[in-house]
């Protein structure tokens, strides 16, 4: 299957071309289809599965042909959890959407909100906001949603997560009864459930992996370490590779500014991103971290969901997460779109309650006994799960080739990632 398959306008076919996709990734192929034919679609796809462009590009194409840049008012709202990933969508749609003449404004909070009104006022066809941001501007006046013809909610399970139930239903509240609605979680609890019942009309049910299944490119392994020698540990593990670009998640702000700091006492290159940093901030640090100009980023869970940075070497828990599926989410930021990467997760003797719940999820993470600092042995062992953990004797590198991938069975869009970011 290729795009041109997908009967999708030569506009966005050449917009694609540019960015050297060709084949469409499983929940491209299964959702554009049924939205250019009108339906609701109710979405569970992992990070990282090509998401922005399953919905974005048949919405440009109906938008598009039903000359709405001719009419009104907002036709289009995109819901994201966090700013990072409402910039993404934005950009996506900037870019997928070149020569279509619509116009899309980005919305969130932690900026000036001055833009975002001047854009508002000049017209936009397509908005892209967080619901806090969003609920403030309409209760101000500056957005009005009586046209909208597309809502789609993006990583509605995240939303959840971040307390925005009750915006997200106050926003749902001025909508207009007759639209399109699609809706994307990588997990369906059964308030999430409820919510989509509730939103969605004979909705189309696309499902592209196993529910909470890690990325299954994603090697994972866990050290277990005191606490007092994880600094030294992540010193270890960044020796033995060439050029690490290393996204580090820690569990507090606090956390993340103390170890960039002996991070940068060891002359390695590290800034962080938390939600005590300014929008703008983040914004350097990401753009530094994309261009490596530094190797590390360190982040709290904040920055967990909408990082859209290719390339990550590895993953590194510095710190546990407090349950599976946020585990599923930080460790989506590596092996994304088909590349393989490295998820470590530190764990220290009393973080290994944790541990047990998040395999229960993640069920391939392997143990790494040798090494320098090991600590399985200084208190009990974690209980096995299903026999899966198997100990390795080895620092685990990186496999560029892709091969490590547990098996066949990927369909074409998976295969070995090439330079022009085309999958055959
Ligand atoms: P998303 O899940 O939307 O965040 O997309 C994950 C990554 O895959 C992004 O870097 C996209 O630009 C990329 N991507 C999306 N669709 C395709 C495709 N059909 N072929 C190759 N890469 C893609």
């Amino acid at each position: 299957m290729t795009f041109e398959n997908l009967k999708l306008l030569p506009q966005i076919l050449h917009s694609l071309a540019a960015k050297g996709y060709i084949n469409p990734t499983p929940i491209q192929e299964k959702s554009i289809p049924h939205i250019l034919e009108g339906k609701d679609i109710c979405g569970s796809a992992q990070t990282g599965t090509g998401k922005t462009a399953a919905f974005a590009l048949p919405m440009l194409q109906l938008l598009f042909n039903s000359n709405a840049h001719q009419r009104k008012g907002i036709k289009a709202l995109i819901l994201a959890p966090t700013r990072e990933l409402a910039q993404q969508i934005s950009d996506s749609f900037r870019e997928y959407g070149k020569g279509l003449h619509l116009r899309h404004a980005v919305i969130y909070g932690g900026v000036s909100q001055h833009g975002q009104t001047t854009a508002l006022r000049s017209g936009v066809d397509i908005v892209i906001a967080t619901p806090g941001r969003l609920l403030d501007l309409m209760t101000q006046g500056h957005v009005h949603l009586n046209t909208i013809e597309f809502f789609v909610l993006d990583e509605v399970d995240r939303m959840l997560d971040m307390g925005f139930i009750n915006d997200i239903k106050k926003i749902i509240a001025k909508l207009p009864a007759k639209k399109q609605t699609l809706f994307f979680s990588a997990t369906m609890p059964v308030e999430i459930k409820k919510l989509s019942d509730s939103l969605l009309k004979n909705p189309v049910i696309v499902q592209t992996a196993p529910v909470s299944t890690a990325a299954d490119l994603v090697k994972q392994y866990v050290y277990h370490v005191k606490t007092e020698n994880k600094k030294a540990l992540l010193k270890h593990i960044l020796d033995q590779e060439e050029k690490p670009h290393v996204l580090v998640f820690t569990r507090t702000k606090r956390g993340a500014d103390k170890l960039v700091k002996s991070l940068l006492a060891e002359h390695i290159k590290a800034e962080a991103i938390h939600g005590n940093k300014s929008q703008n901030t983040r914004q350097k640090a990401l753009d530094r971290f994309k261009n490596r100009t530094i190797s590390m980023l360190v982040a709290t869970d904040v920055a967990s969901r909408g990082l859209d940075i290719t390339d990550i070497s590895h993953v590194i828990n510095y710190d546990l997460p407090e349950d599976g599926e946020t585990y599923i989410h930080r460790i989506g930021r590596t092996g994304r779109a088909g590349a393989s990467g490295i998820a470590i997760s530190f764990c220290s003797p009393d973080e290994r309650s944790q541990l047990r719940d998040i395999m229960k999820l993640a069920k391939n993470i392997e143990e790494v006994k040798a090494h320098p600092h090991d600590a399985s042995h200084h208190s009990e062992e974690p209980r096995k799960q299903n026999g899966q953990n198997q100990q390795r004797r080895f620092t685990p590198r990186r496999n560029n080739s892709g091969s490590n991938s547990g098996g066949g069975g990927h369909s074409s869009w998976r295969g070995k990632r090439t330079n022009d970011r085309s999958y055959r």
